[in-house]
């Protein structure tokens, strides 16, 4: 056996050692869901892992105050790996994405690999990345430089399928409001202007729109508001919209459609129209050469990875905004059969007996794939090198 399986089996047994540990705490995190940027105890558990395994903390990153960064140094300062935990939950279903695994995975994996070899040859951290859902925590700090100098950036994603490699959509919200003028809807209707029709126009312009967009194109919303009594002319509409497209400059483009299709129903009502635009999602350039490392690991552990469908069945992550900057891995572990993100069904999925083994496994393959680029001689090239190539792609 080389050096590099000894140490791999050498973290999976700490991964295991702790086991009561990391299902207790991911259990506690999904019995407590928190929203984006409101994920306090999350955070204040994880860190405090973190630091009682003798990890040095920062917290808040990037003007966040539930992102944090815990590290320990090794030899040298390179190679440096960064594993990524997301702990928000959604509105109304909880933990229904399954970030209470995905946060323990990472921060598993870096207690369990600081256990097994007190001193890496290079510096490991765990990066806490509030609101992948809402705001996208991980874009201000890929702009605040968190992610410079990392050379292997992984996370694992709780799914359906067993997908290392998967592509995601470049996305970004877009919130319109329409601003009109309120009156009596029956005794002077001629002296009010009515947002909501405007709203209603650009929600049907859109769907005109959809039939002339390429088939990676996503545009959803909903109305957030409409008015509020059917007798007042409404004054105020609102609706919020996410547009997705295989790329950022593709995405651009659809922006500007779609902010056109409410131009036009602000012109044909006389309401005015305002925008409010989210941070660019990326789109993801996964690293293959970290993706057959993470692969490999997890066929030592008995799982096969699946080939994914060539088109279609993708979401976005801000987890592309990494993979713009480091060589990124955002493998897909398989904690259902059929539950689709997102539901009830996934969210208990989440929290189950195999949602926990996924976890563990998961944390598994990140620390060893950890292992390899710490260890496998030539690897910290070798990865800069795909990531150079699948940029120019
Ligand atoms: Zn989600
Ligand atoms: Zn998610």
């Amino acid at each position: 056996m080389s050096d590099v399986d000894a140490l791999k089996d050498k973290v999976c047994a700490q991964v295991d050692a702790m086991r009561e540990t990391f299902v207790g705490l991911s259990a506690r995190i999904h019995e407590t869901p928190e929203v984006g940027l409101q994920e306090h105890q999350a955070a204040r558990w994880l860190t405090g892992l973190l630091r009682e395994h003798g990890f040095a903390v920062t917290q808040p990153v990037a003007g966040m105050a539930t992102a944090f960064r815990a590290e320990v140094q090794g030899e040298h300062a390179r190679p440096h790996v960064a594993l990524i935990a997301e702990y928000d939950a959604l509105a109304g279903v909880g933990h229904a994405c399954g970030h209470n695994l995905i946060c323990m995975a990472s921060v598993g994996a870096a207690v369990a690999l600081h256990r097994a070899i007190p001193t890496l040859p290079g510096t490991l951290t765990v990066l806490g990345t509030p609101a992948e859902e809402t705001v996208g925590g991980k874009i201000p700090m890929v702009e605040h430089g968190v992610f410079e100098g990392v050379d292997a950036a992984m996370m694992f994603h709780p799914s359906r399928n067993n997908w290392w490699v998967r592509g995601a959509l470049a996305a970004q919200g877009l919130t319109i409001t329409f601003h009109g003028k309120s009156s009596h809807a029956a005794a002077a209707p001629e002296k009010g202007v009515n947002a909501l029709n405007a709203l209603l126009l650009t929600y049907h312009a859109i769907d005109a729109l959809r039939q002339h967009v390429t088939s990676d194109v996503r545009i959803h919303g909903i109305i957030t508001k409409g008015g509020d009594a059917p007798n007042v002319v409404p004054a105020l509409a609102q609706g919020e919209f996410i547009v997705r497209a295989n790329t950022r400059a593709a995405l651009a483009g659809i922006m500007a459609s779609v902010k056109g299709c409410a131009e036009g129903a602000a012109a044909a009502t006389g309401a005015r129209v305002a925008f409010a635009q989210g941070l660019v999602y990326a789109e993801r350039n996964n690293n293959p050469v970290l993706a057959r490392y993470f692969g490999e690991n997890m066929a030592r552990l008995g799982i096969r990875g699946e080939e994914p469908p060539a088109h279609g069945g993708v979401g976005s992550s801000d987890i592309g905004n990494v993979s713009l900057v480091a060589p990124t891995i955002h493998p897909y572990v398989a904690i259902t059969d059929d539950a689709a993100g997102h539901t009830p069904e996934f969210r208990e999925a989440a929290r189950s007996e195999r949602g926990y083994a996924a976890m563990l496994n998961a944390a598994k393959g990140l620390a060893m794939t950890a292992v390899d680029v710490m260890y496998r001689p030539g690897a910290p090239d070798e990865l800069w090198a795909a990531f150079r190539t699948s940029l120019q792609r």
